[in-house]
């Protein structure tokens, strides 16, 4: 009898896992389809991105990286994950937390709290960066001066600065963010469906860094998916943060996004097809292209480097300065003489001053309305 039983638990040979044969499959690999059990399905999630560390020579022993922290599931399964393969595999890494609170009451408070844990269980030192402390604006403030819309390239510009003034200030040269598959392949075809040639040239670079800046960014999960990456984190009982920013992603990545999530329903290869395409896109020489740009005019003001395009996202144009350079105002590497950050203050001190003015104004107005009423005799 109990033989029987011992045999009646046992799983059909089609319930079992496609790697292992010898457990039961609970996972559908989201990336192939493959059914695996959940020790196997661990150990493909970290062999591959040790395999993409490895193959691309992220890290070199002994060097001290900063893993850009936010509390979601991307950056703390990078952190979880980094930190295993590095006593697994002895990479030899120093590894820190840094952490960008760009103010936003309700969402970036909250998972700083979650970043918090996280540093107490992975024991993982933390340092954290404020728009308030660099710029003197937070995400909430700009929203509300400059509006909604633009929000995400106002925040992207600002985090990237802020990133390595963080990783700088801890005498750190390299930023792992957590950016997956899902991510580039977005990119890839966001700048794709723009036209947007410069940048479709580095979205898929693994590592990237401006010529004479000390900080350079590595991608360890490229070839992760979104939905690997929510299943460990499931799996692993991961503590993260799950809501999403106030601030609605921007318009025309929203869409990328949903286009992409189409395709993959049909075809789930189609992230890392995407992927492979961007990274064998072949541009014309520099040189030529550049014949094709149109000539900037005379000197132009800064604030008409900064283009609001017909989709409602903002582009900062480069014009005729290299890298290497620094900004005139607050010294980081640019290749214009002002550096994205500053131009974007620029304008948003100008709304500031202006919305002031109107107030003030309108106090005035009702001062006058006010008195005017009390001289009224009835
Ligand atoms: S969704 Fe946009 S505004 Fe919100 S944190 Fe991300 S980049 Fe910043
Ligand atoms: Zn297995
Ligand atoms: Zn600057």
């Amino acid at each position: 009898m109990a033989t029987t039983e011992r045999t009646e638990k046992r799983p059909k040979v089609s319930q079992l896992c496609e790697l292992c044969h010898c457990r039961k499959a609970l996972i559908k690999r989201p990336k192939n389809l493959q059914k695996i059990c959940k020790l196997c399905f661990y150990d493909v999630f970290e062999t591959e991105i040790h395999n993409t560390i490895v193959s691309n020579k992220l890290f070199y022993p002994g060097e001290k990286v900063a893993i850009g922290a936010s509390g979601g599931k991307d950056s703390t399964v990078l952190a979880y994950v980094l930190k295993l393969l590095n006593e697994r595999h002895n990479y030899g890494l120093n590894l820190v937390l840094l952490s960008i609170d760009e103010g936003i009451v309700g969402y970036r408070d909250d998972s700083l709290a979650t970043v918090k844990r996280n540093q107490q269980q992975y024991q993982l030192p933390l340092e954290i960066v404020s728009y308030r402390d660099l710029y003197n604006w937070t995400m909430d403030e700009i929203v509300s001066c400059a509006g909604i819309r633009n929000s995400c390239t106002y925040c992207g510009v600002f985090r990237r600065q802020a990133l390595d003034r963080g990783a700088a200030k801890l005498g750190i040269n390299h930023v792992v963010t957590g950016h997956n598959a899902d991510d580039m392949a977005e990119t890839v075809l966001m700048n794709l469906l723009r036209g947007d040639v410069a940048r479709l040239e580095k979205s898929t670079a693994i590592m990237t860094s401006s010529s004479g800046s000390p900080i350079k960014r590595s991608k360890p999960f490229k070839y992760s998916y979104q939905k690997e990456i929510v299943l460990y984190a499931h799996y692993k009982k991961l503590d993260y943060f799950s809501t999403e920013c106030s601030y609605a992603p921007e318009a025309f990545r929203g869409t990328a996004r949903e286009l992409m999530k189409n395709l993959e329903a049909i075809r789930p290869s189609c992230i890392i097809d995407i992927i492979h395409s961007g990274e064998n896109f072949v541009l014309k020489e520099k040189k030529q292209r550049q014949q094709f740009r149109k000539k900037p005019t005379a000197k132009q003001p800064v604030s008409q480097e900064i283009e609001v395009r017909a989709d409602g996202s903002v582009s900062l144009n480069s014009r005729g300065f290299v890298d290497g350079n620094r900004c005139e105002k607050c010294g980081y590497l640019s290749s214009n003489k002002i550096c994205k950050a500053c131009m974007l203050l620029e304008g948003l001190e100008v709304s500031r001053a202006k919305i002031r003015i109107d107030n003030d104004v309108s106090t005035v107005g009702a001062a006058k309305l006010t008195r005017t009423l009390e001289s009224l005799t009835f």
